[in-house]
C-alpha cells in the first residue's frame, strides 16, 4: 500500500501541519531496541503491530519515531493522554515537584497531595468527597473491591461479562475475558451479560440484561452482596455502552442485596466522554465508590479510589499503606491535569470532535459492508470490523491489517473487544476537527484497498 501510495502521492490524505519539531535522535535504532525488548522484557508484551515502531517524542496529540517521522496519536496512549503528550503545563509542574521534594508518604504532609486530593473531591456529586491515592487502575480497583467488601461484611461481587478491571488477584477475577484469566483461585465473583447493544440478545433493552443481575443475586449467592463493578464505557471490551436503563436498574438491585455500586472510571473518566466528566454521570445513578487512574496524570503513573467518608471508615484504624501511590510528583501532575482541562475547555473540545468524529465514522459504515458498528461517546470510540454483516463475523486479521496500514500512513489507532476486531478511537483530548478527519480519510483509504 505504502509502494503505490508513493505512486500517487496526490491521492493521500494529508496530515494536518503542526508547529513543533523534535530534537535530533542519536539513541539506538528501532532494530536494536527490538532486540534488548526480546532479549530483556517479559515475553508477555502485546504486538498490536508486525512493525513496533520505535517512539521517542511526543508534543500534544503526536507522537515522533527516531526517524522524526510524525504519527497522530489517536489511541492516547492507551486512553491515557487526556491533555496531549508532554503538555507543557503538566511538564512544568512534574519538573517543578521534582527539584523541590521527589518522595514523600502519608506518613508526612505535603502540600502537592492535600491539595490534588482537595480539587479532586471538587469534580464529585454528592458525599463522594474522600480521595486514596494508588499507581494503576488495578490497584485502584483492588482497592476498591476490599472496601466493598469490608463494608458490607459480604464476599460476592458481580461484574460484566467482557469488562476489564485489571491485572492482580481481585481484579483479575473481576475482569470478564477469556484472555485476561489466568486460572488462579477467584472466588465468589459472577458475570452478569453483557448489555451489548451489537450483540447482546436484548438489543437496547437495558432492562432485559439487568434481569440478569437480579438472577445472579437470587440463585447465585445468600441474597447479599458487596458489590456490582463496572464501566461506564468498556474501553478494553470494545468501546462497548451499557443499553439505555441498564445501569438504574442494576443500581436498585444491587442496593435491595445491600451491595455499593462502584463505577471504573479508569478509561471513561476525566471529561473523555465529553458530555460529562465522568461516564457514570450520563447514566443518572450517584456511585458509592469510583475509581480512576490513566487521564488523572496524563500517562504520569497514579490512579485513585473517591468514596463518601462513610464507606472510607472501614480503612480507619487499619494498616492501608501504599508506598508510592500519592507521590508528590504524581499529584502535583494529575493537579496540572485537572486545571488544563478546565483552562483549555477540553471536555468541550471531546463533545464537540468527538459527535463530529462518530458522524464522520458512521458515514464510513455506509460506505464499507466491513464495518458493521460505530460506537461511543465524546472522544472514546468504536468500530467493529465483521466479514459478514448479519452473522457479525469478527473480521480480526483485517482490523490488523487496517491498523498496520494507518499506521505507515501516520495514524496511531488502538483496538480491542472479545474478539480483538474494535478499532479503539481514544485520542488526546486537544483533538482537532482536521485531524479527524485525517483520521477518517486515512481509515476510508486504507478499507478502499482491502
Ligand atoms: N479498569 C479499566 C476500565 C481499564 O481499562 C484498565 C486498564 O486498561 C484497568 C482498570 C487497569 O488499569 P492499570 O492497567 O492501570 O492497572
Amino acid at each position: 500500500l505504502a509502494q503505490s501510495a508513493q505512486e500517487n502521492e496526490s491521492l493521500l490524505p494529508k496530515m494536518p501541519p503542526f508547529d513543533y519539531t523534535p530534537p535530533p535522535y542519536y539513541g539506538p535504532s528501532a532494530e536494536e531496541i527490538l532486540s534488548k525488548r526480546c532479549q530483556f522484557l517479559s515475553p508477555a508484551v502485546f504486538h498490536f503491530f508486525k512493525n513496533p515502531l520505535n517512539l521517542v517524542d511526543g508534543k500534544m496529540q503526536y507522537l515522533f519515531d527516531e526517524k522524526g517521522r510524525r504519527y497522530l496519536d489517536a489511541f492516547g496512549g492507551i486512553a491515557t493522554v487526556c491533555c496531549g503528550h508532554c503538555h507543557p503545563e503538566v511538564v512544568d509542574a512534574i519538573v517543578n515537584q521534582t527539584k523541590r521534594l521527589q518522595h514523600s508518604t502519608i506518613l508526612y504532609l505535603n502540600p502537592a497531595i492535600a491539595e490534588f486530593a482537595e480539587a479532586l473531591a471538587e469534580k464529585f456529586p454528592g458525599d463522594l468527597k474522600v480521595v486514596f491515592f494508588t499507581n494503576s487502575g488495578t490497584e485502584a480497583n483492588e482497592l476498591a473491591l476490599l472496601m466493598a467488601r469490608l463494608y458490607t461484611g459480604c464476599h460476592d461481587v458481580i461484574s460484566i461479562r467482557n469488562g476489564y478491571h485489571g491485572n492482580a488477584a481481585g481484579t483479575m477475577g473481576a475482569t470478564a475475558q477469556s484472555s485476561y484469566k489466568f486460572n488462579v483461585v477467584q472466588t465468589g465473583v459472577h458475570h452478569a451479560l453483557n448489555p451489548d447493544q451489537y450483540r447482546g440478545s436484548f438489543g437496547s433493552d437495558g432492562l432485559k440484561y439487568a434481569k440478569d443481575v437480579e438472577d445472579i443475586v437470587t440463585y447465585g449467592t445468600s441474597g447479599r452482596v458487596a458489590a456490582f463493578i463496572a464501566e461506564a464505557i468498556q474501553g478494553v471490551g470494545g468501546i462497548m455502552e451499557l443499553a439505555p436503563g441498564y445501569l438504574p436498574a442494576v443500581y436498585s438491585t444491587i442496593k435491595k442485596a445491600g451491595g455499593l455500586y462502584i463505577a471504573d472510571e479508569v478509561q471513561s473518566g476525566f471529561a473523555r466522554t465529553g458530555s460529562h466528566f465522568w461516564g457514570f454521570e450520563a447514566h443518572g445513578v450517584v456511585p458509592d465508590i469510583v475509581t480512576m487512574a490513566k487521564g488523572i496524570g496524563n500517562g504520569i503513573p497514579l490512579g485513585a479510589v473517591v468514596t463518601t467518608p462513610e464507606i472510607a471508615k472501614v480503612l480507619a484504624y487499619r494498616s492501608y499503606f501504599n508506598t508510592f501511590g500519592g507521590n508528590p510528583v504524581c499529584t502535583a501532575a494529575g493537579h496540572a491535569v485537572l486545571k488544563v482541562i478546565e483552562k483549555e475547555k477540553l471536555q468541550q473540545n471531546a463533545l464537540t470532535v468527538g459527535s463530529y468524529l462518530k458522524q464522520r465514522l458512521t458515514s464510513l459504515k455506509d460506505k464499507y459492508e466491513l464495518i458493521g458498528d460505530v460506537r461511543g461517546r465524546g472522544l472514546m470510540l468504536g468500530v467493529e470490523l465483521v466479514t459478514d454483516s448479519q452473522l457479525k463475523t469478527p473480521a480480526k486479521v483485517e482490523t490488523l491489517n487496517v491498523m498496520e496500514q494507518m499506521k505507515d500512513m501516520g495514524v496511531l489507532i488502538g483496538k480491542g473487544g472479545f474478539f480483538g476486531n474494535v478499532f479503539r478511537i481514544t485520542p488526546p483530548l486537544c483533538f482537532t476537527k482536521e485531524e479527524a478527519d485525517f483520521l477518517v480519510d486515512v481509515m476510508d483509504y486504507t478499507l478502499s484497498k482491502m
